[in-house]
Order: structure tokens, then sequence, then C-alpha cells
């Protein structure tokens, strides 16, 4: 069996849109950055969304 309650890894969503398409730049002073395809957000702040939908806890 394969049951793991640990965080995977997820997919990064845009925290605007909640789109998917995201691609990571690099800034200058700052680091990295990400872009959305979708609505041109800009930031370091994205949300990580997991793959499954795991319920309860
Ligand atoms: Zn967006």
């Amino acid at each position: 069996m394969y049951v793991k309650r640990r965080k995977r890894k997820g997919v990064l969503t845009c925290p605007h849109c909640g789109s998917a398409d995201l691609y990571y730049e690099a800034g200058l002073i700052t680091g990295y950055k990400y872009h959305c395809k979708k609505c041109q957000y800009i930031g370091a702040f994205v949300i990580e969304k997991d793959f499954e939908e795991e319920k309860g806890e």
C-alpha cells in the first residue's frame, strides 16, 4: 500500500486568478519571482496546492 499523509509535491497556483500557468522568473536582487501567464501577476507569493485532495485532518 502506498498511503502517506506527508505533503507531496503540489502544484503552484496564482493567488490572484488561481491559474496554474505560472513560470519562474529570475529577479534581480529579490531573487526569483513567479509570473502568471493568465493575469500577469508577478510576485514571490504563490499558492501551493496538493494534487490530492484529502479529507479530514
Ligand atoms: Zn494569475
